[in-house]
């Protein structure tokens, strides 16, 4: 089972769904350091840059959990979790299915 061949089209439309939580996922984590620069420019408050820290931490948290939940269309585990390990990798944590395998042909 967790070998069996890829299938292109069958794991198209899960994949395209991990590839989107993946991105929002490092999209959020790269967006700490410009969104920091610009509050410090409109308002270098502790309470500013407090606030948006908590902000970005719920974000984080949200974007974080729906990355980790994503199911593997080939052997239904979770993609990105292994045990409580969270690993962003291109690949599933259990049968080491490419992220991109249904773009392949
Ligand atoms: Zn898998």
């Amino acid at each position: 089972m967790d070998n069996s061949p890829v299938d292109p089209v069958a794991y198209m439309d899960v994949l395209k769904k991990t590839r989107r939580r993946r991105r929002y996922f490092f999209g959020v984590v790269l967006l700490y350091i410009p969104a920091i620069l610009i509050t410090y420019y409109i308002s270098p408050t502790n309470r500013a840059m407090g606030t948006l820290f908590g902000f970005w931490v719920v974000i984080l948290i949200i974007v974080t959990f729906l990355a980790a939940v994503s199911r593997c269309p080939r052997c239904g585990n979770y993609f990105h979790m292994h045990g409580m390990t969270f690993l962003v990798l291109r690949k599933c944590l259990h049968c080491q299915l490419h992220i991109n395998s249904d773009k392949i042909t």
